[in-house]
């Protein structure tokens, strides 16, 4: 009892450095993203940040799920191109718009057009979608999720009105990255992606899954290192969870509570960004979104998708939401967020970068 009343004190001190300093050593970082006992104190000192920075504000954004169509393998996603038992769609540029239209009436101010890597969506297909949903909403933002692309085409996309991008770079480790992806995706060319985003003007969105197979600690802090160097806008993680149509189906999921420890961190190192309660959390607990507001996110992505669709949007098994209409997504997440003692705002939710102390 002597020894663990000193280990929640040591927490403790690690906790208020990070808090000060926004970073910590390596072994400090050990210690929080492995140790249950940090979860509580964790929360607590990420839930004050939070409020200092964002009050009790939490972000919406539209998620609209457009294509389950993908050229690319990754051995964990169950959209993958191997997993022939799914059933593929495409939404044309009239039903994406109508998404969006639905989201508009709802007092959505974002919308995030997330796909597989779909060739069938050229450049000048995505300028039109992007350029059509700019005019229509001009009050909006517009964030894009579609995979790595080249410079050129992110420049047209931003150039059609694109705001934001979202790009998880999934683990920082080249090795790991080569344990989680086939030989012709590279870590080098998702960094280089980021980087291009971000310079051409985009708000960037990096993130990585929690207890992904091979993941160690040691790689989680080479992700919270990578992340110190882009400095991204937004950041989203979430549980690793198995899908039966990938090589990966015997693999253990991520946990809820080191999720949960990793979005405090997160919260604590990068107070000014934004970082949702993501579906997958959900997915793993029934009120895992709310006690990632509490650990430190402000921001949730209720599904805009029509849902005939949605059951073929599936990334993992037993993935949430994929039976409701769009209203009734955002009155659930609604109640949730203020169940965990926030409120969803309506506005577009922007990256504050400036620090009120
Ligand atoms: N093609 C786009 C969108 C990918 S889906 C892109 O490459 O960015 C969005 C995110 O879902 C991925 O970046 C990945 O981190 C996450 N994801 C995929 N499969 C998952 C799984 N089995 N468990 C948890 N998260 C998963």
């Amino acid at each position: 009892m002597q020894r663990r009343n000193r280990d929640i004190m040591i927490d403790q001190t690690i906790i208020q450095q990070l808090k000060q300093n926004r970073d910590a050593a390596d072994e400090q970082l050990q210690v929080l993203i492995e140790r249950e006992e940090a979860n509580t104190p964790l929360a607590a000192a990420a839930d004050e940040v939070r409020r200092a920075h964002y009050g009790t504000e939490v972000y919406l954004r539209g998620l609209i799920e457009f294509t389950n169509v993908c050229k690319n393998n990754c051995y964990y996603c169950g959209i993958r191109a191997g997993n022939h038992t799914v059933k593929r769609y495409s939404l044309t540029r009239e039903e994406i718009l109508d998404c969006c239209a639905e989201g508009y009436a709802l007092g959505f101010r974002t919308f995030v057009l997330q796909g597989g890597e779909n060739p069938a969506y050229t450049d000048t297909e995505i300028y039109r979608i992007v350029a059509e949903i700019r005019s229509r909403f001009p009050d909006c933002a517009i964030t894009l999720s579609i995979g790595e692309k080249p410079r050129a085409s992110y420049q047209a996309y931003f150039d059609a009105g694109a705001d934001r991008y979202l790009l998880r770079h999934e683990t920082a480790n080249e090795v790991h990255y080569a344990r989680l992806h086939p030989a012709e995706m590279s870590l080098a060319n998702r960094k280089r992606c980021l980087w291009d985003l971000k310079e051409i003007g985009y708000q960037v969105g990096a993130g990585f899954m929690v207890g992904a197979p091979y993941e160690t600690t040691a790689h989680l802090i080479e992700d919270l290192r990578f992340l110190q160097e882009l400095q991204p806008d937004m950041i989203g993680i979430g549980p690793y969870l198995p899908h039966q149509q990938t090589p990966f189906r015997d693999c253990r999921s991520g946990t809820l509570s080191q999720t949960l420890r990793m979005l405090s961190i997160l919260r604590l190192m990068f107070p000014y960004a934004l970082i949702p309660a993501t579906t997958a959390l959900g997915t793993i607990s029934p009120i895992g979104r709310e006690l990632g507001l509490k650990a430190g996110a402000n921001v949730v992505m209720p599904n805009l998708s029509p849902v005939r669709v949605r059951k073929q949007y599936e990334l993992y098994d037993d993935k949430i939401c994929t039976g409701e209409e769009a209203a009734q997504c955002r009155g659930c997440l609604a109640r949730r967020v203020s169940n965990a003692g926030y409120q969803i705002v309506s506005s577009r939710g922007d990256v504050r970068r400036e620090i009120e102390e």
